[in-house]
């Protein structure tokens, strides 16, 4: 809606535990940030300090020994924990999509490309076979993909390890999702696909209006995407801001780290 300044995403003090023998990990320890329409948001931070489960915790897709144990996951003014389970399932790869590192974690290897998007549109949409595939086709060229239809009669094997995430991304945008959750999805890639993608994503969101998240321990591959940045630590937020402002004037010495070890 035009005018409507309710945020794709408002985070209020979530809380994610999880329980194990050793005691009770506090591994999301009050997070709290607000998302806009078009907007993205890095998530840095070093390995452990709770980024990935912080996404998860959004899509309420945290597992025992794991729990969700606070806080309110504001989405467009809906607080998602309230949800019952089916309404969330029905957000989820429709109005809320999460790219992976992996690939292989939305691909099914046995299945042609667009066996799997005719599925995911049909999923959420009720239209039949050939529309959803043109859908698809279109939706792989928004991606930058060459030779859309080449691409969807092939199986997952048949695609480079770029290919394979740009069709991932792709399933993730079918349904023009408000929010996209990406956990270090290029992380795996080589520098030059990496930049390609990236400036791909950062146009489509801008274009579209998608609110994202863009997680990924490298500051320097979320300075040149994100509108803003935040920095975890320990499970929590030591510092956000604008991404001029975090690289110009760091406050926190673990930000201050962070930047100081960029090439
Ligand atoms: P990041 O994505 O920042 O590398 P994660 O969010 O994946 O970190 O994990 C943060 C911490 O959460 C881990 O260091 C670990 O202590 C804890 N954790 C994550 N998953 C589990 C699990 N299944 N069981 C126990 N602890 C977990
Ligand atoms: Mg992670």
């Amino acid at each position: 809606m035009s005018g409507d300044t309710t945020p794709v995403l408002d985070l209020r003090d979530l809380r994610t535990r999880f329980h194990t023998r050793d005691g009770v990990l506090p591994v999301v320890d009050g997070v709290s940030f607000t998302l806009g329409r078009g907007q993205v948001l890095g998530l840095v931070g070093e390995s452990g300090s709770g980024k990935s489960v912080t996404g998860f915790s959004v899509m309420g897709l945290v597992d025992p020994p794991g729990r969700i144990e606070g806080g309110e996951v504001l989405f467009q003014g809906q607080d998602l924990r309230t949800l019952p389970p089916k309404a969330l399932r029905q957000l989820r790869g429709d109005r809320i999509a999460m790219i992976f590192q992996d690939p292989m974690a939305t691909l099914n290897p046995v299945l042609r490309i667009d066996v799997q998007m005719v599925e995911a549109v049909r999923a959420h949409r009720d239209v039949d076979t050939a529309t959803a595939r043109r859908h698809a086709a279109e939706t792989l060229a928004l991606m930058g993909i060459p030779s859309p239809e080449e691409r969807l009669r092939a199986y997952p094997h048949q695609l480079s390890g770029g290919m394979r995430q740009r069709v991932a991304i792709a399933i993730a945008l079918l349904h023009k999702p408000a929010l996209i959750i990406a956990d270090e999805p290029t992380t795996a890639l080589d520098v030059t696909i990496q930049a390609q993608i990236l400036s791909e994503m950062q146009k489509l969101v801008k274009d579209s209006g998608t609110a994202m998240i863009w997680i990924s321990h490298d500051l320097s591959v979320v300075a040149g995407l994100a509108d803003a940045i935040a920095v975890m630590y320990a499970g929590r937020i030591v510092e956000i801001g604008a991404v001029d402002d975090v690289l110009d004037r760091p406050q926190h010495p673990y930000t201050q780290g962070l930047i100081g070890s960029l090439p």
